[in-house]
């Protein structure tokens, strides 16, 4: 559909970045025009509307879906949950191990963040490998959260990361 395609045409392919072999999708070109962020903010926040029952959480995921994330949880009435690489985050946290398309991580949650039966939605701008949705998924299960959906911008269809995850995932664009 039309929202769909203006944010298409809004990404920068960068072939062999962070290294070779790797093709990444830039969404910064989004973030420079401000009447596409408020498109892809109301599409999400349609999409949760429409499927979901009420988002208590939102989680972003270090660091482009902290860029998202408040602004959908704004829009929903919702509290933001950021999930960071680890050590970045002050006081008590609880930890998860991750591995991307490049490289082993580690990702932190402030404990006590999510309350237990919390409704959570988690946010990314992409999904590969699933990899590090997986382990934010592992976080909020540890806090007693109930994940309602995934949900990113780009979705590498090929490397079949959604399979791994334990809701729903709604992508906005597949490659
Ligand atoms: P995964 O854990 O699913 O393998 O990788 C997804 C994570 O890596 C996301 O946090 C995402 O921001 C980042 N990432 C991997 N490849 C790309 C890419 O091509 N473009 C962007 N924007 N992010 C990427």
């Amino acid at each position: 559909e039309k929202e769909v395609a203006t944010i298409k045409e809004l990404l920068r392919a960068f072939p062999d970045f962070p290294q070779k072999g790797i093709v990444f999708q830039d969404i910064f070109p989004i973030f420079q025009d401000p009447a596409a962020v408020k498109l892809l903010i109301t599409h999400f926040e349609r999409y949760c509307e429409e499927h979901l029952s009420k988002v208590d959480v939102v989680v972003g995921l270090d660091a482009r879906g902290f860029l998202l994330g408040p602004m959908l949880a704004c829009q929903l009435g919702a509290a933001f949950v950021p999930v960071r690489k680890q050590g970045k985050l002050p006081g008590p946290c609880i930890s998860a191990q991750y591995t991307k398309e490049y490289g082993t991580d580690h990702f932190d949650m402030q404990l006590g963040a999510i309350q237990p039966n919390q409704n959570v939605i988690i946010l990314d701008d992409l999904i590969a490998t699933g990899g590090s949705a997986s382990a934010a998924a592992e976080l909020v299960k540890q806090s007693g959260g109930n994940i309602l959906s995934f949900l990113f911008i780009i979705e590498l269809i090929t490397l079949d990361g959604a399979k791994q995850l334990p809701a729903p995932v709604y992508s906005m664009l597949q490659f």
